[in-house]
């Protein structure tokens, strides 16, 4: 993926402060983040999103982004952590390589990650149970 700024970026080909580091993984601080010490979890071989990643590096991504998350927790004394990723553009993706987010969250951080409740009647429950199970 030639023009892909992740791919150069979990490779080690543009420096990017590395605070954690497998084989296969390298953690990175969101150059623009939400909050102090979002952090951005990014497979060194190029995955689009979650969609084509093999089931063994989501095990993987999940367990550094825990690893990250208890970090956090002792040593930037967050209030709790969010965990986020995104697929596709409709869903807020905007850099196409896959890679999950470790947000820290401070009481009164002034951030937002939530959406409007809806109010589905029992009938289109029932419908997406059926589609979905
Ligand atoms: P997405 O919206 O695709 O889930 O998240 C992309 C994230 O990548 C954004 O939070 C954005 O700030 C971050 N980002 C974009 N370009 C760069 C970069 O060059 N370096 C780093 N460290 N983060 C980046
Ligand atoms: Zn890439």
């Amino acid at each position: 993926m030639e023009n892909c700024i992740f791919c150069k970026i979990a490779k080690g080909e543009i420096p990017s402060g590395t605070i954690e580091e497998t084989n296969q993984f390298r953690v990175v601080l969101d150059v623009s983040p939400a909050t102090r010490g979002h952090a951005l979890i990014l497979p060194k071989a190029h995955y689009t999103n979650l969609y084509d990643l093999p089931e063994e590096m989501a095990a993987e991504a999940m367990k550094l982004a825990q690893k990250m998350a208890q970090r956090m927790k002792e040593r930037l004394h967050c209030d709790g952590v969010n965990i986020l990723q995104n697929n596709e553009e409709a869903a807020g993706q905007t850099v196409f390589h896959f890679h999950l987010h470790v947000i820290p969250r401070y009481r009164e951080d002034g951030q937002k990650i939530g959406w409007k409740p809806g109010e589905p009647t029992s009938q289109e429950l029932d419908e997406i149970r059926e589609l979905l199970g």
